[in-house]
């Protein structure tokens, strides 16, 4: 019981209980025990699905993320079921139901054999870890695994910063390349800490910046950005305001020298494998929330879809559309007024952000819609509760971290 042995030796009472109901309820050798496990690499929490479980002490997790979330390449030979990870010159070949492993090619013994779990094959993660050279170590009172590892490669990582401007929404997108976009800029006030937020991130000039609709709390900052960098594309839908807020926005892309387009199906090519697409939602509705540009991120295997304040009504125009995501940006500060049943089930996020100001009074997130997420088994993260929420991915796994200190800042 190497990873949960310290927890129940300060618990005696605890053992017996563990002792009683594994014993009672599960066939002895196979005493897992209950409860999340959370996984940081180079200390960014890493979301397996399915979820790693502890069996006879140690941790078991899904194969090919694992490797791929330490940098290896995966192979998979039939013949002998056998998985293999290899990363620079270390070569690990774990076959499925033994209780052995080799490592280049020396056979080493595994504290628990490599097995199918629901259709998934899981590896012991310590094992792995170690054998590929990283420094493994597990917490109990929080159920964590740390991997740190100084070999895994994070050039082509792209990163997304749903940045903690309070009651409002600001995303910047840092794709490799130095490819910037940001949607968004919060409210009025927010300008400055959103400048702050791109200059500590190193941006030098913004490719793409989208404004959502006209509430100040989307472009209420976005005059200052556009003061403070040079930005080569505007993107908002056309609709035209009356308010102050809009008219400062509107005089800053004018004095922009910047290509301004109003939203239509769009896709811009940020790399390889890697698109920006702008979605076509209709035009002029009364709602300005149901203005809102629809942006969609893909980046090889991972998908984000942004929304803005996109109420149901016309979310439920989109179910024919392609807006299947793994990370959904909640639309309307988690509010009940958005993020419809048939548009949630269609766009089948893992992940969910909502981008809300603490106890504010418009009551976002709505009780309904938090539940709704959680019904499906859908993590939620909101700036509120932890702040900046960083996302980033290689194109095929994906982390999230809060707060912002954990992320890795582009040289
Ligand atoms: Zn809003």
């Amino acid at each position: 019981m190497r990873f949960s042995q310290n927890k129940l030796q300060k618990n005696l009472f605890g053992v017996i209980v563990f002792v009683i109901i594994s014993l009672a309820a599960i066939p002895f050798n196979f005493a897992s025990v209950p409860g999340e496990i959370k996984v940081l690499i180079n200390g960014q929490e890493r979301n397996f699905s399915p979820e790693p479980v502890i069996l006879k002490g140690s941790t078991l997790i899904p194969m090919r993320s694992f490797f791929e979330a330490l940098g290896c390449e995966v192979n998979w030979v039939e013949e002998t079921k056998t998985a293999i990870g290899v990363r620079g010159d270390i070569t690990v070949e774990i076959p499925i139901g033994k209780n052995w492993a080799f490592v280049n090619g020396a056979k080493k013994e595994l504290p628990v054999s490599a097995q199918i779990i629901k259709n998934s094959t899981f590896i012991p993660l310590r094992f792995v870890g170690e054998s590929l050279g990283d420094e493994v170590n597990w917490t109990p009172e929080t159920r964590t695994i740390t991997v740190q590892s100084t070999k895994i490669s994070s050039t082509q990582n792209l990163h997304v910063h749903f940045i903690d401007v309070g009651q409002a929404d600001s995303i910047y997108i840092q794709a490799p390349n130095r490819y910037d976009i940001l949607i968004d800029a919060g409210n009025n006030a927010d300008g400055e800490a959103v400048i702050e937020y791109l200059k500590e991130m190193k941006v030098d000039d913004i490719e793409i910046m989208v404004a959502t609709h006209n509430h100040e709390d989307h472009i209420g900052g976005l005059d200052d950005v556009l003061a403070a960098f040079e930005v080569e594309k505007i993107i908002d839908s056309g609709a035209e305001g009356t308010t102050k807020t809009y008219q400062d926005y509107r005089a800053a892309v004018e004095a922009e020298e910047a290509s301004y387009q109003e939203d239509a199906d769009l896709v811009f090519n940020l790399g390889p494998d890697l698109n920006f697409f702008i979605i076509e939602t209709g035009d002029n509705y009364k709602n300005v929330n149901n203005n809102s540009v629809l942006t969609k991120l893909v980046y090889k295997e991972i998908e984000f879809l942004f929304t803005g304040d996109m109420e149901s009504d016309v979310e439920l125009t989109l179910l024919d559309k392609n807006i299947e995501a793994d990370i959904l940006k909640v639309g309307h500060h988690g509010s009940r007024t958005s993020t419809s049943i048939e548009f949630l089930n269609k766009v089948n996020p893992q992940i969910a952000v909502i981008s809300v100001g603490k106890d504010n009074t418009y009551g976002h997130p709505a009780p309904e819609i938090l539940k709704r997420l959680e019904d499906r088994n859908i993590r939620t993260y909101r700036t509120d509760t932890g702040g900046t929420v960083v996302i980033t991915t290689d194109g095929n796994t994906y982390t999230v971290a809060q707060p912002y200190s954990s992320i890795i800042l582009r040289n």
